[in-house]
């Protein structure tokens, strides 16, 4: 099966590191697709799966876009279509990984004759996307697409709901290496150690800061938390929230918590800073579509503390190998928090618990099977 994969990012966000998992084995027979430079593609490159950069003009459409805008960015787009119909001729399937992916696959798979599959990584709800947006999306989607793969049943009940025709989806979640997660104890004492963090109950936040990922709430969360804890911010603004950096710290400066919030930018080294970790919080304020911090965070064999909404409810068993909180309530956080930090046995209990059940739930290797057998059809061996 030769595999046409598009992704319209240069940065690697959550669906593009999914990306990766799932194109690696077909990586013989297979091309990545890119409308945009950056380190994605060097992280593809690392991975030995072929990747070309499709176009260097930016797509202007944006997750707010009203439908003027979004049609004449339909008509900008016009020789990238073509240029992607002519080289999926050469492949069995066009998958597009994002939206903007979706717009030009759909119009590609007509011009081509190839059949499409959508990987939805998006709830489309108004929380997230213009109408335009969702309207373009699901309409392209049902028409053009043949199968529709949610990375969560959220993800999946947000399409429907916005008019997705609920035949074509199925839900699949992320996969992940569990292997990559057992770190030697050593190597952690000594990134503790470089990171002047060895007597503190070290809190981690994973994520690119964005508003709607709620870094500002962990902080004010701080303020109500005994004073042994930190907060490291992992992640960058990937797609120019700029803004809301500043704004971050701002806020930890107006509260004098500069010694307890560390600020350590987009960093490839997950595994290792979550061991380093005492507890991982996720603090969305809008339904994250899947999570993969979550199932990151339990592979770890850490207490992760998620916003209760979108995918994160499938992923933790509230009690059982994690904690729920109400999205966007820092006084909520800390009181989980707290009860965390003053007893270690529960909790630590709890995160084997949520090892174990993410080793078995999101084993890489079945999720690549599930994927595989959905693909056969489309085969022309
Ligand atoms: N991540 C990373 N480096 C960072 C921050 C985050 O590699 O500095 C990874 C993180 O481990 C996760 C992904 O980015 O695998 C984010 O995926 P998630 O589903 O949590 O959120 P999304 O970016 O898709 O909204």
């Amino acid at each position: 099966m030769k595999i046409f994969f598009l992704d319209q990012s240069g940065k690697p966000g959550g669906a593009e590191l999914c990306l990766i998992d799932i194109a690696k084995p077909y990586q013989d027979n297979c091309l990545v697709g890119l409308f945009a430079d950056g380190s994605f593609k060097n992280l593809l490159e690392e991975n030995q799966i072929p990747v070309e950069i499709l176009t260097n003009n930016q797509i202007q459409v944006r997750k707010e876009s009203n439908l003027a805008q979004g049609l004449g960015s339909i008509t900008q787009l016009l020789p990238l279509i073509q240029k992607v119909a002519k080289i999926a001729r050469n492949y069995d399937l066009i998958y597009a990984n994002t939206q903007k992916a979706l717009v030009v696959g759909a119009l590609a798979s007509f011009i081509s004759r190839r059949p499409l599959v959508y990987h939805l990584h998006d709830i489309l709800s108004p929380a997230h996307f213009s109408k335009t947006n969702r309207m373009i999306a699901v309409n392209l989607a049902n028409k053009f697409a043949s199968l529709i793969i949610a990375n969560s049943l959220a993800s999946k009940d947000a399409f429907i709901a916005a008019g997705g025709n609920p035949k074509l989806t199925e839900v699949v979640y992320n996969g992940f290496d569990s292997q990559l997660y057992q770190i030697d104890p050593f190597e952690t004492n000594t990134l503790r150690d470089n990171l002047e963090i060895t007597d503190k109950f070290v809190v981690g936040h994973f994520s690119r800061l964005s508003p709607w990922k709620g870094q500002h709430i962990l902080i004010e969360a701080l303020v109500k938390s005994p004073p042994q804890v930190i907060i490291l911010l992992v992640g960058d603004a990937l797609f120019g929230e700029k803004d809301y950096v500043d704004k971050l710290h701002q806020q930890v400066a107006k509260l004098g918590l500069e010694n307890r919030v560390k600020f350590l930018g987009f960093r490839d080294d997950i595994p290792q800073l979550m061991a380093a970790c005492n507890l991982i919080a996720h603090t969305s304020t809008a339904p994250e579509p899947f999570g993969r911090v979550i199932v990151e965070a339990m592979l770890s064999a850490k207490p992760v503390i998620a916003a209760k909404a979108g995918g994160a409810v499938e992923l933790i068993e509230p009690g059982i190998d994690g904690f729920l909180v109400t999205p966007g309530e820092p006084e909520e956080l800390a009181q989980v928090i707290t009860s965390c930090v003053e007893n270690p046995d529960t909790t630590n209990q709890l995160a084997i618990s949520a090892k174990q059940n993410a080793s078995k739930r999101f084993d890489v290797s079945i999720i690549n099977q599930q994927i595989a057998k959905l693909l056969q059809q489309f085969s022309s061996n």
